[in-house]
């Protein structure tokens, strides 16, 4: 296994025999990995991305390799899977798939997204919650990782049709879940609506009121900020990779991806900084407005998006500067080529690919922080590091959503509500000290501005740290 983290200068006999045990090591895990889940591509990817990063502290620390700690955090504690069946209207009975994967079982209970879209398949949940698991561990909060969902398309369905799934689903997956045990949150497709309907049925079977489920509505449990939370959180921590280099977002304008949760408020808090976005999308296509989507208009892409499940092409009937593009086969996505400062990849895995980020290098975008999971693939990564372009890991970046579930847990717990301010502080400082934390620990290994590789170092040695504790073998 050639690592995009092996040292390059001349090394001593004692070293190169802990060289090639990890190599050796490494190469050996990623193989049972690929025996064990095959068929499963977005794993892999991230398996091999963490392995790669971690090649400096196994050098280090044998101990992680004697113990085996990397294969027995790759391999999920459980997957559950279980039928859901539900009615649609028209008295037609259907099938779906539902999911929960929990990871590790380290620090806290698990923690970890619900994500509704035909996508969704153990390859899908068990990479998200391997990323989730080094996440928790960076906002310090005790919490391990997990993550679910289920095949099931929302796109289309009724009010009715979508209570009816959230309940059947919640009532396969509950023995499961519980306030010390197991706590869902929303992702893609799973908002405060489905929250609610998911919420309200857990609470009908449990016959109590408990913080099991994150992202609640803010008059029955809610976190102020906290559906804010991952895009305030990622616009916080480019403030922070900026700052390294004497410099700030006033002025700057960004591409923004996905016109979601993440999307929306990734816009606001730029606006709020003295940024501009130009673009959003959905998996369609994509809206440039030359001129940038101020408040106004950005409050109209909520109602849209959230009130009235619009497409995001609606924008540039309402808003004729605007011009729209439907999304195509083409090996490249037009929305990386428009000429910006700063890329903010909210939508979904993979969704830039090495053309994309090559696009971006060239036009000069000089910073890329990931909201969505995984947005960005390893060859586009490695072009961006290489370019010198600051380069915002999502299980660091994106962390702020996870960071504010955690302190939902915690207000729920006491039931009581912190004011805004208090939770938007402690968000500002969450995200700060996991950008000091990412930024250091790259430093300290070696790999000074390579968040990537500083962000996995510092989210595996605390839970590798916590399983030596709690158990060596
Ligand atoms: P939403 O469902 O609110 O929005 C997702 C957006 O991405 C929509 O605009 C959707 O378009 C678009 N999208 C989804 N799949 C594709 C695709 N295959 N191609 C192009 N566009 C696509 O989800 P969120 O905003 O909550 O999540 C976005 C990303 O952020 C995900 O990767 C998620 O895991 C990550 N994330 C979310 C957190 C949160 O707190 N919500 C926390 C941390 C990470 P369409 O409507 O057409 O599907």
């Amino acid at each position: 296994m050639a690592s995009r983290t092996a040292p390059s200068r001349r090394p001593t006999t004692r070293r190169r025999g802990a060289e090639s045990r990890v190599q050796e090591h490494l190469s050996t895990l990623l193989a049972k990995v690929e025996a064990k889940n095959p068929g499963e591509p977005e794993f892999h990817q991230t398996v091999r991305e963490i392995a790669e990063s971690l090649w400096p502290v196994l050098v280090q620390n044998p101990k992680y390799i004697d113990n085996k700690i990397i294969e027995r955090l790759v391999e999920p504690d459980r997957v559950i899977s279980f039928g859901v069946n539900w009615v649609d209207d028209h008295g037609e009975i259907h099938v779906n798939r539902g999911l929960r994967v929990q990871m590790s079982s380290s620090i806290g209970p698990y923690k970890g997204g619900l994500r509704f879209h035909p996508s969704v398949n153990p390859s899908l949940c068990k990479f998200l919650a391997l990323e989730q698991t080094l996440k928790n561990s960076l906002t310090t909060l005790p919490m391990r990782g997990a993550k679910g969902g289920t095949d099931f398309d929302p796109k289309g369905r009724s009010e009715s049709e979508i209570r009816r799934f959230c309940q059947s689903f919640m009532t396969e997956l509950f023995p499961y879940i519980g306030e010390f045990t197991d706590v869902p949150a929303g992702d893609i497709g799973v908002g405060e609506r489905e929250i609610g309907y998911l919420f309200g049925q857990y609470k009908r079977i449990a016959k109590r009121f408990a913080g099991a489920i994150t992202g609640k509505g803010i008059n029955w449990g809610d976190s102020r900020i906290r559906q804010e939370a991952t895009g305030y959180g990622a616009v916080y921590f480019a403030r922070e990779m900026l700052a390294t280099r004497g410099n700030d977002l006033v002025g700057k304008t960004c591409l923004v991806s996905g016109s979601g949760n993440v999307a929306q408020y990734t816009v606001e808090k730029l606006l709020h900084l003295g940024a501009r976005a130009v673009t959003l999308s959905d998996s369609d296509g994509f809206v440039h407005d030359p001129d940038g989507i101020d408040r106004d208009k950005l409050e109209w892409v909520k109602r849209l998006k959230n009130d009235r499940r619009g497409r995001i092409r609606e924008y540039a009937d309402q808003f004729p500067r605007a011009t729209y593009q439907a999304a195509s086969d083409r090996d490249e996505n037009p929305l990386w080529k428009v000429p910006a400062d700063c890329a903010f990849p909210s939508a979904t895995q993979n969704e830039v690919n090495a053309k994309d980020a090559a696009n971006l290098v060239e036009n000069g975008v000089s910073l890329v922080v990931e909201g969505a999971n995984m947005p960005t693939v390893p060859e586009g990564v490695d072009r961006f590091i290489a370019a010198g372009v600051l380069y915002g890991p999502s299980k660091a970046a994106n962390a702020g959503g996870v960071a504010v579930s955690g302190l939902e847990m915690a207000q729920d717990m006491q039931l009581s509500q912190w004011t805004s301010e208090e939770v938007d502080a402690r968000l500002q400082v969450i995200m700060t000290r996991i950008h000091d934390t990412a930024r250091q620990t790259a430093e300290d290994f070696g790999h000074p501005g390579n968040y990537l590789v500083g962000a996995n170092i510092a989210g595996f040695v605390k839970v590798a740290d916590a399983m030596l504790d709690e158990s060596p073998i």
